[in-house]
């Protein structure tokens, strides 16, 4: 170990992704060889930039995106100084001054400064509620907006632009995405994938406006629209610029360091200035500058062999990718994916399906191509693209085959050297390797010891599959050793439901105990779910612990932001009659409801009623729940069939009532969907459920694991029958498998991704034996259901608790 004053002194500016990946690299490569001082504008330690679009949605708080900690500085040597803006650099006396006062001499200096929002300059732009996207005070301002105003403009139709609106609709504002071009995304997508994924934009809410050129921005100190130059307006109480990110260059320049849209530097990341460095969306690279993650964990981990004086090879330029998030919609685009002259395209398109794929070959090599709806090949064709790969029968298949006949372990046809995780470079051997020789059994551990997996998250399926696929048979055991369920126990999922079979416990609380939970009382996340694992286990002793359910599972009907709540009665088979019609009109007005919305699941959402009008409105309805708010059956969206329809080839609102009568009421882990269809036309949608059954000749194909939600996600096909009886028994073992095995709150469109669909089918289909012994279990359990409202209005002491007792928390469940 060198002395620390014998090290050199190693500072960086910029506490983003670019510049703590490399010190990461050369701590890793050479601990000890530099004393590690950085500088970071924000004040926070380094965070995933990339997930800020979680953090706008609300799906993770700012705490889950910190890459490193503080500890993490500490730990390692590292002085951190946060909210420190470095003001100047002396290229000739070597130190670098802050904005505190604060002055630091330098061996060797990394300039990682990350890059600014564009903010167009037209009259107007600097005023209140006009804002960038790309830090987490942007989120901060947006979320407070959300809280304050309704109409949104989003301006950019780009990546950044689409995850910003996503996030805002998602928060519920009334969002429009302004786009100065005709197709959104233009850069990465052809002119039919743009169409597709603004199609698919529009039905989850988004408005867009393209073709305008932003002229001015109208109001007074605060923004109200938006003024274009074809003389329209749109009103906009809040703006989110998305147009573009602009090198952050201005300390380097005014130092002395050249630059030209970015900091120039060479091969090694060197600047025009020895012992200057730039790395990341700062600097500019044989005349590119990257806006993307992957090129510039590329650049560091040169940057970082250069620094140890490890050889390496030149960073050469690379490959980029883009993979949008949380639009609810794959999209996926590499290297070329235009049409063009020299060029053979091979494409696939499924309008039902809404997918769209599409690789571009030169000479027969692929050299891009998109994919729409579908990316479970992203990562490999992103190899494909970057080695040139020769296009062959197996590629054309795994590419444009039928997603139904996609199925099984992917990452068993994957090469040693294919890069599953896109963004840190980590290719499927350096995962095996990982496994094999630290003995890793979970993709947390795997994250940890290769970083797969941790920047954008989208390749965690595929490092699930590698594990699965290197472990084998070990792979149950491991399953064993996942997450634990909540922080009052070490102990996963898994290890609890042994356990509470095993031990015969029957109770929250002698789980808690017979488990030594360090928190005797459970916390908000552990009671709810121990309370479904045990009604589920036990599903005739165990008696439902209310206390221990949210919210609106207590209520039983949704709290909505202004602590009123929505009645939802059940309408079986989105089917009712005029004599129901007219009674709930005529409660709605009797109980002054706020709104009466119809619902996408096809029935009736009672908006306003007070907490104390909920029993009245129960006993006056006279109708069963809708369990809208529950973690059950929801609804069963059915269309007119074979009844009405002249295309109908099956009785699909004949048998969607029948499920829905009776899978009702029973607990899942998670919300539960269901749709029937009665020919292909599919005008119920069944791809987007949980199940999707659709009649085709004859017969019903029986699609599972679809979602509509957040993270959309196709039904896939299970398997197709012939009559009703082996088309309920299958739905019956389908469901019970799913409650079985089921995490609590994991939705079955992330269930089939971690069981596979092969094993489901194998335990829930072929396996004569196995599904009936589910359906039979599932039939002891609906023998438990009961109604709840009724179940209220007729225990006095239920109702007087209920009512007396709970407090409106706008949290959501
Ligand atoms: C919402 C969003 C979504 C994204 N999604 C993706 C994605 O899906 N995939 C992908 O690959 N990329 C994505 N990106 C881009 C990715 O986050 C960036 O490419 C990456 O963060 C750039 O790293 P960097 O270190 O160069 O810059 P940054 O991460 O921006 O870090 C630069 C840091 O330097 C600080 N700084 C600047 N000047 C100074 C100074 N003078 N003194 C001290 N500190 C200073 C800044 O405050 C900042 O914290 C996304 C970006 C955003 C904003
Ligand atoms: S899915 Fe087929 S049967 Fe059902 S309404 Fe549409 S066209 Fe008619």
């Amino acid at each position: 170990m060198v002395e620390a004053q014998e090290r050199r002194h190693l500072v960086l500016i910029g506490n983003g992704m670019a510049g703590i990946n490399t010190v990461e690299q050369i701590l890793k490569l050479a601990p000890g060889i530099y004393r590690i001082t950085v500088f970071g504008s924000e004040p926070y330690p380094n965070y995933n930039r990339i997930q800020l679009s979680y953090v706008l949605e609300k799906s993770k708080a700012v705490e889950d995106i910190i890459l490193n900690d503080r500890d993490w500085y500490l730990e390692n040597g590292i002085e951190l100084y946060t909210a420190t803006t470095v003001t100047h650099i002396d290229t000739e006396q070597k130190t670098v001054k802050a904005d505190n006062g604060m002055e630091v001499p330098y061996d060797t200096l990394i300039i990682a400064t990350g890059s600014n929002p564009f903010i167009l300059p037209v009259p107007g732009a600097d005023k209140e509620g006009i804002v960038g996207f790309r830090d987490i005070a942007d989120c901060e301002n947006m979320l407070h907006a959300a809280d304050q105003y309704k109409k949104a403009a989003v301006i950019g139709g780009g990546l950044l632009g689409l995850e910003a609106a996503k996030g805002l609709l998602k928060l519920g504002m009334d969002v429009t995405v302004v786009h100065l071009f005709e197709e959104i995304m233009e850069r990465q997508l052809d002119h039919t994938a743009s169409l597709m994924l603004q199609a698919e934009l529009e039905s989850q809410g988004l408005k867009f406006a393209t073709g305008k050129h932003t002229e001015e921005f109208l109001g007074d100190k605060r923004v109200s629209g938006i003024r274009f130059s074809d003389g329209t307006t749109l009103d906009a109480e809040f703006v989110v610029m998305a147009v573009g990110i602009r090198p952050n260059i201005a300390l380097a320049k005014e130092s002395g360091i050249a630059v030209n849209k970015g900091i120039l530097v060479n091969d090694y990341m060197r600047t025009s200035v020895p012992d200057v460095y730039a790395v990341g969306e700062c600097n500019e690279h044989r005349g590119i500058t990257y806006g993307l993650v992957a090129p510039l964990f590329e650049q560091g981990a040169v940057l970082a062999k250069h620094l140890c004086g490890v050889d390496t090879k030149p960073y050469e330029g690379s490959v980029v990718s883009t993979q949008l998030k949380i639009s609810g919609v794959d999209v996926f685009s590499a290297g070329e994916f235009m049409d063009a002259e020299g060029l053979s395209i091979v494409r696939m398109h499924d309008d039902w399906r809404r997918i769209y794929k599409k690789v571009l070959l030169r000479g027969g090599r692929i050299v891009g191509g998109v994919l729409i709806g579908d990316g479970k090949e992203s990562s490999r064709l992103q190899q494909w693209i970057r080695t040139g790969t020769i296009m062959t029968e197996a590629i054309h298949d795994a590419i444009v085959g039928l997603a139904s006949v996609e199925t099984g372990n992917t990452a068993a046809e994957l090469a040693d050297e294919e890069i599953v995780c896109g963004c840190n470079g980590v290719t499927k051997k350096h995962i095996m390797d990982a496994i094999n020789e630290k003995g890793l059994t979970t993709v947390e551990e795997i994250k940890v010891a290769t970083s797969a997996s941790r920047s954008c998250g989208g390749c965690r399926p595929v490092v699930e599959q590698i594990l699965q696929y290197v472990l084998g048979d070990k792979y149950d055991s491991a399953a064993a050793k996942q997450e634990a369920i909540c922080s009052c126990t070490t102990l996963s999922r898994d290890e609890v439901v042994t356990a509470i079979k095993e031990k015969g416990l029957i109770t929250s609380k002698e789980v808690r105990y017979a488990l030594e939970w360090d928190n005797p009382e459970g916390c908000s996340k552990c009671r709810p779910a121990l309370n479904y694992y045990l009604g589920m286990i036990w599903p005739a002793e165990h008696v439902d612990e209310k206390d221990s359910r949210f919210v609106n599972e207590r209520m039983h009907a949704n709290i909505q932001k202004d602590g009123t709540f929505g009645v939802v009665p059940r309408m079986y088979g989105g089917v009712t009659t005029p004599e129901d019609l007219r009674l709930i009109a005529d409660i709605a007005v009797k109980y002054n409801v706020k709104l009466v919305k119809v619902t996408g699941g096809q029935r009736l959402d009672l908006l306003g009623v007070k907490k104390e009008d909920l029993p009245k409105i129960w006993k006056d309805l006279g109708m069963p729940s809708g369990y809208a708010y529950a973690k059950a059956l929801r609804t069963v969206k059915t269309c007119v069939g074979s009844q009405f329809c002249r295309f109908g080839t099956k009785d699909s609102m004949g048998m969607g009532i029948k499920l829905e009568k009776k899978f009702e009421r029973l607990d899942m882990p998670a919300k539960f969907k269901l749709a029937v269809n009665g020919c292909p036309r599919n005008c119920a949608e069944s791809s987007t459920k949980d199940i999707g059954i659709v009649g085709n000749e004859g017969a019903w194909e029986i699609y599972v694991g679809g979602n509509g939600g957040i993270k959309a996600r196709l039904a896939e096909l299970l398997c197709k029958v012939r009559t009703d009886e082996e088309l309920l028994e299958i739905v019956s073992a389908f469901m019970q498998y799913y409650r079985e095995t089921g995490k609590y709150l994991e939705r079955t469109s992330d269930w089939i991704e971690r069981m596979g669909l092969e094993s489901v089918t194998e335990a829930v289909v072929s396996d004569l034996d196995n599904r009936r012994a589910l359906a039979e279990r599932m039939e002891v359990a609906l023998a438990q259901v009961k109604e709840p409202w009724s179940e209220i209005l007729n225990n006095s002491n239920l109702r007087e608790r209920m009512f007396d007792e709970i407090s409106v928390s706008t949290k959501p469940n």
